[in-house]
């Protein structure tokens, strides 16, 4: 038989990582799945500046403080991706391991990297989405970061200290991320901009990124530039393959939930930035992850 949890939380970024850490310090039992890495979208930051009491801390030590609090409390915390929920008044819960109940379910699914949809882009070596995870890989070589908000801006400045030179394309004259960070870049020496413009080809050797096909977004006049490394920062959308399987989706597939975080299906309860909303941050993941803990909590006592 499938072993049995009060809450299942399905995903361990900032805001299924507070849920779990609510849900135990109200005596629940919690069993929390995450597909990939613990920590979620913000494992890959260099620097957060903006997460209350902490000036300065990477992505990566703030997921593994999340990480260690919630296990520190007693939430079991596994590496399995969840492939199907069949929902009742027990849930079942399919992963690539194995399958579990639960009375509560928290969707934490939170978002993937958009891409640039480009010919090749799936199958080429020197096309990566993390700057903190793949920028050692060139250290001392050309790279260019492509997106215009504050991920794509952090990028640059992180893979500036390794790269020879850091060229940021992006399809607009300005910046949607913080003009703080853009007046960091335009000090440093090894860093320089294309705009407005828009990586349109890709050329490659032997399946590796050798260079891109740029095109002024206002000329339309194209151009060639030689790279080793591109990093995409152009965006994210919602992962909603398992959300849709259990409760509504709005048209760009979130989960349209209030700020109680509550579905239409009785006991599944949505968090953080898979939650339609208008701010998706660290902070806003987990106040949903408190809030949704909170209400999946009351719902087992009640029932
Ligand atoms: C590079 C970068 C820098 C950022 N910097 C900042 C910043 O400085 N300040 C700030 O406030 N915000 C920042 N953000 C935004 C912030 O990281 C997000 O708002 C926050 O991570 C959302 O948390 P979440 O838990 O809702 O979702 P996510 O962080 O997306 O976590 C969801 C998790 O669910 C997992 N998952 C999905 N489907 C399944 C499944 N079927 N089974 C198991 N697991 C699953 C995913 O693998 C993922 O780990 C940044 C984002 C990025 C990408």
């Amino acid at each position: 038989m499938a072993e049995h949890f009060d809450i299942i939380i399905i995903g361990g970024g900032p805001a299924g990582l507070t849920a779990a850490i609510y849900a135990r310090r109200a005596g629940k039992t919690v069993l929390l799945l995450e597909k990939e890495g613990f920590g979620g979208q913000i494992a890959s930051s260099p620097n957060v500046e903006n997460f209350p009491g902490f000036p300065s801390i990477s992505g990566a030590e703030l997921a593994d403080r999340l990480y260690d609090q919630a296990c520190g409390l007693g939430a079991q915390i596994d590496l399995e991706e969840v492939l199907e929920v069949q929902d009742g008044s027990i849930k079942t819960v399919s992963t690539d391991y194995g399958s579990y109940s639960c009375t509560a379910l928290i969707l934490a699914t939170g978002m993937k990297h958009r891409t640039l949809g480009l010919p090749g882009e799936d199958a080429l070596s020197g096309i990566s989405f993390c700057a903190v995870c793949d920028g050692a890989f060139y250290a001392g070589k050309d790279v260019v970061v492509c997106g215009g908000g504050n991920t794509a801006l952090q990028d640059a400045l992180f893979l500036s200290e390794l790269c020879r030179h850091v060229t940021v394309i992006h399809r607009r004259t300005d910046f949607r991320g913080d003009p703080i960070l853009v007046e960091r870049l335009q000090r440093l020496e090894n860093v320089s901009f294309i705009l407005p413009a828009e990586v349109v080809g890709l050329h490659s050797q032997d399946s590796v990124l050798t260079g891109l096909v740029l095109q002024d977004t206002i000329s339309g006049t194209r151009s060639n530039l030689a790279v080793s490394g591109l990093f995409e920062a152009v965006g994210q959308l919602p992962e909603q393959r398992l959300a849709a399987s259990l409760v509504p989706v709005d048209a760009d597939g979130f989960v349209p939930a209030g700020e109680n975080c509550l579905t239409p299906a009785k006991g599944i309860f949505v968090a953080g930035d898979c939650r339609s909303k208008e701010v998706r941050q660290l902070t806003t993941a987990c106040a949903d992850g408190a809030v949704a803990a909170l209400a999946a909590c009351k719902y087992c006592s009640n029932t």
